[in-house]
């Protein structure tokens, strides 16, 4: 397959093609294709494998065509995981006047709430940060009330018990209709329990 097959856009495929990604790698072209459809998306595969443009490409061609608001949280369990999806995401979205901000320990929170206040396109954050910023900062919830994708990166680790708290309390501020995709290196029984919870309305891909 090509990306043009997986239904990418002229923009994207050329994006594609400046970043030397000559074919679609075998996760890219299982998930692309689900994920433009709208469909709630578990993609497993090994680390370097091509997860991230197989989530990162249909989500900016989602936002190509309406860039209103605040449009993907993305969650990944740490800091450097957050600034090298940023850089993807940046790279992929070269040709867009793409909003992106990483919220993540160790920065500056008022500099983190305000841009968070300038409604970006794309969120990445790890789940610590952002609940503590949604917590405090009353004007920031509805800023997610609007979302069309929750991605949860590393989403075995994030599905673990150490996250359960923020994850919980970041459930309530998306709204009900958004896309959510979640994608691992591993299968844990936490991802198994994601079958079950959305059965049919969940496309699986396991390497
Ligand atoms: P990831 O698994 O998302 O961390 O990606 C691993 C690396 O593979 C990144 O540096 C990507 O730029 C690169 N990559 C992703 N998709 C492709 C592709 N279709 N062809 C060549 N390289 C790719």
């Amino acid at each position: 397959t090509t990306f043009e097959e997986l239904g990418l856009a002229e923009w994207a495929v050329k994006t594609c093609k400046e970043l030397r990604m000559r074919k679609p790698r075998r996760v890219q072209s299982h998930c692309i294709p689900r994920i433009l459809e709208g469909r709630h998306v578990l993609g497993i595969d090994e680390t370097g494998s091509g997860k991230t443009a197989a989530f990162a490409l249909p989500i900016l061609q989602r936002l190509s065509e309406h860039p209103y608001g605040v449009f993907a949280l993305v969650l990944t369990p740490t800091r450097e995981l957050a600034y090298q999806l940023a850089e993807q995401f940046r790279a992929l979205g070269s040709c867009l006047h793409l909003r992106l901000t990483v919220v993540v320990g160790g920065m500056d929170m008022l500099k983190q709430a305000k841009s968070l206040m300038s409604r970006p396109h794309i969120v990445i954050a790890t789940p610590g940060r952002i609940k503590v910023l949604l917590e405090e900062n009353p004007d920031i919830p509805p800023v997610f009330s609007r979302i069309k994708f929750l991605v949860l990166d590393e989403a075995d680790r994030l599905l673990d018990v150490g996250f359960q708290e923020e994850l919980k309390f970041l459930f309530q501020c998306l709204p009900e209709n958004r896309q959510n995709l979640f994608f691992s290196a591993t299968t844990t029984s936490n991802l198994q329990k994601l079958h079950e919870r959305y059965q049919d309305k969940l496309y699986v891909y396991e390497a």
